[in-house]
């Protein structure tokens, strides 16, 4: 194989090593992974690896890390036929997403995995999910932002993680795998986006922008201000009931809701179901939102919603055009309603 590959390593357990407390990220990842994939290397492409300086447990994922890494990769863009991500599962989803926005017009596959157990440890999945990852990064039907995991491949905007203990940990609710890895590789063509211009841009993400706030029965108002840091915070997501309903009946919840639009915070309404979109005039509770500003989310994931506000945030977009865009699909985020 001729392809050349370029694997970031960002953290994740699946170059972690125990510790008396738990796994922790390890340097000199390189010499472990050419140590474990040797009997593959007839069938994988030459890469080269690259070692983040602050490699993390992804808990502790910042929005500055998506701008870094997202750098790293524009970096070596043309150097490379494509990219591995390696990074930890518990915000991998949220990464994903972030880079299918900054990396806008992608040519080149994007391939992000991890692993449930790390590299070197008995049953471990590093293996596996890392040689898939390799193969797709090598191949040129892919120009996108995917995540790969348990020979499934996903489009990262879509994907979630959905189980935290089993080696199948994501899944991509509101829309088809891209591919699957069994004895051979399939690649669903008719799903895969072509190949762009690359129009790339890292927008400098402040933590406090965007917050996210999931409702639930008896939510005070006082956490919608709570959630908003007056100076800094310029959009929320909010997770509403089902096809996007909130406790309407709460009228000082639907006050703090309109009093953050009217100061010119961007309001995106996402289900807490796991599957399906936002319809936000199916209910009067949910047409209530309609009538205060808040913007139905469509089918968009949390993750892929929260870092799609961020994104345009920090780029500086004016408002009407956010309003237009968090509307209808950016990277084959969302269904169109
Ligand atoms: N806590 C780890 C992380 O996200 C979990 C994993 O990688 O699977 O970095």
């Amino acid at each position: 194989m001729t392809a050349r590959v370029l694997v970031v390593y960002t953290g994740g357990t699946l170059g972690m090593v125990p510790s008396d407390q738990g796994y922790v990220p390890a340097a000199g990842l390189e010499a472990r992974i050419r140590k474990q994939l040797a009997d593959a290397a007839a069938i994988l492409p030459s890469y080269d690896l690259l070692e983040l300086d602050r490699l993390i447990d992804s808990a502790n994922l910042l929005p500055a890390d998506w701008q870094r890494i997202g750098q790293v990769l524009q970096q070596h863009w043309s150097d490379y036929d494509g990219f591995v991500v390696l990074h930890g599962t518990d915000t991998m989803a949220y990464t994903a997403s972030a880079l299918s926005y900054q990396l806008r017009g992608c040519n080149k596959p994007v391939i992000l995995t991890g692993a449930q157990i790390p590299l070197g440890q008995p049953r471990n999945d590093a293996v596996d999910n890392l040689t898939h990852a390799l193969l797709l990064a090598a191949d040129a039907r892919i120009s996108e932002v995917c995540l790969c995991f348990r020979g499934r491949l996903l489009r990262g905007n879509r994907a979630r993680k959905v189980n935290s203990t089993a080696f199948a940990a994501f899944d991509s609710p509101n829309a088809l795998p891209l591919g699957r890895i069994g004895i051979d590789v399939a690649l669903y063509g008719d799903r895969l986006m072509a190949p762009g211009t690359p129009d790339f841009a890292f927008p400098d993400s402040q933590p406090d922008a965007v917050a996210l706030l999931m409702l639930y029965p008896g939510i005070p108002a006082r956490l919608v201000d709570a959630a908003l840091d007056p100076d800094q915070t310029r959009g929320l997501i909010l997770q509403s009931y089902g096809v996007g309903n909130p406790p309407n009946a709460d009228v000082t919840l639907m006050d703090a809701l309109g009093e953050a639009i009217d100061r010119g915070v961007t309001v995106v309404n996402v289900s807490q179901c796991h599957q399906g979109p936002v319809n936000q005039g199916a209910y009067a509770t949910g047409a209530e939102l309609n009538s205060l500003g808040v913007l139905p989310g469509l089918d968009l994931t949390p993750e892929a919603a929260f870092t799609k506000l961020h994104f345009l945030l920090g780029l500086g977009c004016p408002e009407d055009i956010i309003r237009e865009l968090m509307v209808r699909p950016l990277a084959e985020d969302c269904t169109p309603a």
